[in-house]
């Protein structure tokens, strides 16, 4: 990972806060223990009165050293078939759900909204006892240029284009090939059909064909355009129904340049949340981007959203040649088969990658986004 070079005065400084930090998170965990029954930190807990059994939750968002949490069972501990009863109930009830403000011990690293955690609750706080494994991990660059986990266990992300603004060259492309990497399902979202007309409809066309080509969802939309359905003529957004399919039992992240009408899905999908729908200047959003974390939020027909300013812009940085390659699908089945080890892509004799090509194997769009994000990473 590239690290900006430090001044010796800014080493020192962060060197100061980073000690500073220590010392608050040594008392918070002596706070804890004293919470957690555990004063002596002997693991003898049979004084404590204050916290309730261990249960396992999802944590919703992130505020510095404390999280919200949501449960998602009662007790783990005991009984095991009241858990299943207790998370079947959650589906249909979900306002029951219990969300809590937890403490987390420093030793448990860096908690990101997304991940699933083992909690006791309490009143006000409840304390963090553990974190499960991530099965993904979201992450971009701090400002020390240190890649940062900025939430956990996402599985779908929705790549939003739209007529208007026009889709930058291979932005498609460079988040497919972030999501295939962090071995997340991508769908492509078409929104604001109402704007497609003979000027850009071959375009969109050639998306369609494209990405479901090579196996990717590919959903068309719009919250402009409300359609009848047959049954109960009641009108419905276009799309509606394929995203909340799509969307069903998953975690997922909306992305995509800024304008195209993601907030404005969102709130079709989830008509509790009024997210700002407009246009947002660059500089006003970058200023958000440092200040605002992730949230979670339940979508009401099933699947969560996480959604924070970063994370709609996930994966636009670095990205190794080797990631790129893997990447791209349907060049997956020809890596290491190159007549050099260490093949280029470029102009080397027997490459499999240019073989690939010249048998039609990859499309000409797809080849030069390959070799255009390529490059973008030997600068
Ligand atoms: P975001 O920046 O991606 O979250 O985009 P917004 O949801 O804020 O929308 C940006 C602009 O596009 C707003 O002016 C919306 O009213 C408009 N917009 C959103 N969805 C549609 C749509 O389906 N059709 C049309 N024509 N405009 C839309
Ligand atoms: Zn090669």
């Amino acid at each position: 990972m590239s690290k900006r070079k430090l001044s010796r005065r800014q080493a020192w400084r962060i060197e100061k806060i980073q000690q500073e930090r220590e010392a608050r998170a040594a008392k918070r965990d002596a706070n804890l223990d004293q919470l957690d029954g555990d004063a002596d930190n002997s693991g003898d807990k049979s004084n404590n009165t204050q916290l309730g059994p261990e249960q396992l939750g999802l944590v919703i968002a992130h505020f510095g050293t404390q999280v919200e949490v949501e449960s998602l069972s009662l007790t783990i501990d005991k009984n095991p078939p009241v858990k299943e009863i207790a998370v079947k109930q959650q589906v249909d009830e979900p306002q029951e759900r219990i969300r809590r403000r937890c403490h987390f011990r420093a030793n448990l690293g860096s908690l990101v909204t997304g991940d699933h955690v083992v909690f006791r609750d309490g009143n006000p706080m409840g304390v963090i006892v553990a974190v499960k494994e991530r099965k993904t991990a979201l992450s971009r660059p701090d400002p020390y240029g240190d890649l940062k986990t900025i939430a956990a266990n996402i599985d779908r992300i929705l790549i939003v284009i739209a007529p208007v603004p026009r889709p930058h060259t291979q932005l498609v492309d460079r988040y497919i090939v972030a999501a295939e990497t962090l071995g997340i399902k991508a769908a492509l979202v078409i929104n604001k059909t109402d704007l497609i007309n003979d000027s850009n409809r071959d375009t969109f066309d050639n998306f369609v064909d494209l990405y479901r080509g090579l196996n990717y969802e590919v959903i068309t939309a719009s919250t402009y355009k409300a359609i009848d359905q047959d049954d109960n003529n009641e009108e419905e957004y276009e799309g509606l129904t394929d995203l909340q399919e799509f969307l069903a039992d998953h975690t997922s992240v909306f992305v995509g340049q800024s304008g195209v009408g993601k907030s404005s899905l969102i709130n079709v999908l989830i008509p509790d949340l009024n997210l700002q729908v407009g246009e947002i200047s660059e500089s006003n959003q970058k200023g958000t981007h440092t200040t605002t974390t992730a949230q979670l939020f339940h979508f009401p027909k099933g699947g969560d959203l996480i959604d924070s300013p970063g994370i709609r812009e996930f994966g636009l940085w670095h990205m190794s040649g080797e990631d790129i390659l893997e990447g791209f699908i349907e060049l997956r089945p020809f890596i290491g088969h190159c007549k050099f080890r260490d093949c280029q892509h470029k102009k080397e004799p027997q490459c499999a990658i240019l073989g690939a090509y010249e048998d039609g194997i990859i499309s000409s769009y797809r080849m030069e986004s390959y070799e255009a994000l390529r490059e973008s990473t030997e600068k």
